[in-house]
């Protein structure tokens, strides 16, 4: 488990109830979806229906989960959470749906993950508020057809490519989330300070902030082994010269980098004379799968811009050869 990874762990758990956001007016950064948010919801609740259905899409960690119970929330109803690969059955889907009351908003985390069967069930709800359904099997077979009350499907990915064409379109609100701005996460791990009673100054926060790589979960999971240290090491008021210690000997560098986007870096500068170089080389000399480089580790080097991605295969960029103290070959 890395300290940086961006998808949930069991450790993020137990305070994440005191300090998830619960109204859209605590959800900091995401400016357009805000905005575009409190029109929807405040027009549909003007008119008394149900918010059209929304799809969440955006990397682990920013804010998904969190904004589908803030919808809820300010639209006054109800949530019912579930996820793709839990939905096995067309009647695990059935039960979810006949489950709702008016309004009510049925939240499906990782939806392209959904088996296309279920995914069958799911289109006359979403469109027509119908369940279209076989029971049983063979000559005993039926079709059952009922009316579901007006409901919100909101939907959440991190992979909006792999969502077949026929469900995206069925989304009449499509959000993406972006990475958060240093000063947005700034302000986050304030409040979670704030929230959970951690003494902090402005510049503690600015330094877990700047490596917590845009990412509001991280951040969070950072600030509490910060607070460790401050409490053991320290008077427990968590410092600019506190967090940059803590963090340096929690291994996440000043660009929220571990050891493994080290490896990854050094391995391109020192072997490879910084690419280009093949995804399958890359592999095989820092010994990690093809997968985990390109959908774990390359996407926040990319995105932070420490290398990048040519016909050629990978580079690194100067700020990577820059940021070790490194000479780039002529
Ligand atoms: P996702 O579903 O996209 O993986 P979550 O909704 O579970 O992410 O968010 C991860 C954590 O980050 C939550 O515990 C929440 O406290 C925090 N968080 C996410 N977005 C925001 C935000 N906009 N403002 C404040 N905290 C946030």
């Amino acid at each position: 488990d890395r300290l940086i990874a961006a998808s949930e762990q069991s450790q993020d758990s137990s305070q994440d109830h005191a300090i998830r956001p619960k109204r859209l007016a605590d959800y900091r950064g995401q400016p357009q979806v805000r905005e575009q948010m409190e029109i929807f919801i405040e027009a549909a609740r003007g008119r008394k229906e149900a918010l059209d259905h929304t799809l969440i899409f955006g990397p682990p960690g920013l804010g998904k989960t969190t904004l589908a119970n803030i919808i809820a929330s300010e639209m006054g109803v109800s949530i019912k959470s579930t996820s793709g690969p839990v939905l096995e059955k067309a009647g695990d889907l059935a039960a979810m749906l006949t489950n709702l009351d008016e309004g009510d908003v049925l939240f499906i985390d990782e939806i392209h993950r959904l088996n296309p069967a279920v995914e069958e069930v799911l289109y006359p709800a979403m469109e027509d508020y119908q369940l279209d359904i076989m029971i049983g099997e063979g000559p005993a077979a039926r079709s059952i057809k009922l009316d579901l009350p007006p409901f919100t499907l909101v939907g959440a990915t991190t992979r909006a490519g792999m969502l077949t064409a026929p469900l995206r379109d069925r989304f009449g609100i499509v959000q993406r989330l972006e990475f958060y701005s240093i000063a947005d996460l700034t302000w986050i791990v304030s409040r979670s300070a704030g929230l959970l009673d951690i003494p902090m100054e402005p510049g503690g926060a600015e330094e877990i902030a700047r490596r917590s790589r845009g990412t509001p979960r991280i951040a969070n999971r950072l600030l509490r082994r910060v607070r460790d240290f401050a409490e053991v090491k320290s008077d427990g008021c968590i410092t600019r010269e506190l967090a940059d210690m803590a963090l340096n000997l929690l291994n996440v560098d000043t660009h929220g980098l571990d050891h493994m986007d080290r490896r990854l870096l050094l391995a391109m500068m020192e072997k490879f004379a910084g690419g280009p170089v093949g995804v399958d080389s890359l592999s095989a000399a820092i010994s990690e799968a093809r997968d985990t480089i390109e959908e774990v580790l390359e996407p926040y080097l990319i995105q932070q811009g420490f290398m990048m991605r040519t016909a050629r295969g990978r580079q690194v960029t100067e700020l990577a050869w820059q940021h070790f103290g490194l000479r780039q070959p002529e």
